[in-house]
């Protein structure tokens, strides 16, 4: 929908300054956030920093206190204003538990969703979302037959059945084993990507939001931190914690020395960073490229193993590093591929510059 010709297409779901309590407890603390037609962007953060709540303030299942709640440009939450209920807010859900209905057959609880439309119709739009999300052979049992992740994709099929505008999905994949959570996961975006539905997905899964995101909202107690593509976040992280979200980090000190800081690995620039300002360099275990000595030509440093462990796709390997001013690291490298150097060995390293990130270090005076 457009409001004129030029302007930019509604979004499908706005959250505006939303701020949220339990008690004296702030839990959700001036959050904005707009999840765009067709999009699914992935709500990301810690246990306990609010992303539940957020979502249940979008889904009306939590009464709004303070903010805005928009559903294609109307508003249905805010202070002074009716609270539009949950049911009819037209939002696919599909929480951590949902609960299926205990005496309909699984067939029929995903044909509850589609209530208008005549039995034959309901029954095959019913069954086309089973079999996409591998549930179709289980079509006449009842809940308390399936296991866990099976009602929880029979969950997701109940929401999308729909086809709603907006889906609110809060960690859909949270009762799957590793294997079967990567097919259903690609099942699910694949669904929502051609059902055309906006999403707004919570996880705590760094690699779930990375898959299934077009734009990622990382938050930390109640804030977002950070919103971007999986791209933006990962590339170019804003702060500390963004970069340590995502994985194991090595994390280096120095201070500017013309627009420079120095490690044991190398040197890096320091960006905005003021000169004498003590700074922290985050160093990816990705970013160290080791090689057997003198191999490449590229090397900025020598490093010993202390040791290697093949981890099947990778190996991990603890180094100590040592600098050409005597300085010394200790770092961990994942290299991709069979490379197993030995303990005691010498090495050299190189440093991918894109995966190393320089900030002020806490405390210090630029970080003030
Ligand atoms: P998780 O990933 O563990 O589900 P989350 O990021 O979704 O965490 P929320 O469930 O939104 O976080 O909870 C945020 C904070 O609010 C937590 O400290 C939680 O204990 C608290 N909280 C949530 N619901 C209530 C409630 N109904 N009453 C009181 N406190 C609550």
């Amino acid at each position: 929908r457009h409001t004129t010709e030029t302007a930019a297409p509604v979004a499908a779901l706005s959250l505006s300054d939303v701020h949220h309590h339990f008690g004296r407890h702030p839990v959700v603390k001036g959050v904005n956030l707009s999840v765009e037609p067709g999009e699914v962007v992935c709500l990301l953060g810690p246990s306990g920093c609010g992303k539940t709540t957020l979502l249940r303030i979008a889904a009306g299942l939590e009464v709004l206190q303070e903010g805005r709640v928009g559903l294609e440009g109307e508003t249905v939450a805010a202070p002074e204003r009716r609270h539009v209920p949950p049911e009819k807010r037209s939002v696919g859900l599909a929480f951590q538990d949902s609960a299926l209905f205990p005496h309909l057959s699984v067939l029929e609880n995903v044909m509850f969703g589609l209530k208008p439309l005549p039995v034959p119709r309901r029954r095959a739009c019913a069954l086309e979302r089973l079999e996409q999300l591998g549930m179709a052979d289980y079509a006449e049992t009842y809940p308390h037959m399936l296991s866990g992740g099976q009602q929880q994709r029979v969950a997701l099929a109940r929401a999308l059945a729909p086809e709603p505008r907006l889906m609110l999905l809060d960690e859909p994949f949270s009762s799957l084993d590793a294997r079967l959570r990567d097919r259903i996961r690609d099942d699910t975006l694949h669904v929502l990507k051609n059902v055309g539905a906006a999403t707004l997905l919570v996880t705590h899964d760094p690699e779930e939001a990375m898959f299934m995101a077009d734009r990622i909202a990382l938050m930390r107690d109640g804030a977002i931190v950070q919103t971007g593509t999986p791209r933006e976040l990962y590339c170019a992280p804003c702060d500390p914690f963004v970069v340590t979200f995502f994985g194991e980090v090595n994390e280096l000190y120095g201070v500017v020395e013309n627009g420079e800081v120095k490690t044991p690995v190398g040197t890096v620039e320091a960006g905005w960073l003021p000169e004498g300002s003590d700074a922290i360099v985050m160093v990816r275990p990705e970013a160290l490229r080791v090689s057997e000595l003198d191999e490449c030509g590229l090397a900025h440093a020598h490093s010993h193993v202390v040791m290697a462990k093949l981890l099947g796709r990778s190996s991990l390997i603890h180094l100590c590093a040592h600098g050409p001013e005597g300085d010394e690291a200790h770092l961990h490298a994942r290299v991709p591929g069979v490379f197993l150097p030995a303990e005691g060995q010498t090495v050299d390293i190189h440093l991918d510059l894109s995966q190393v990130f320089v900030f002020a270090a806490p405390g210090g005076a630029a970080g003030a």
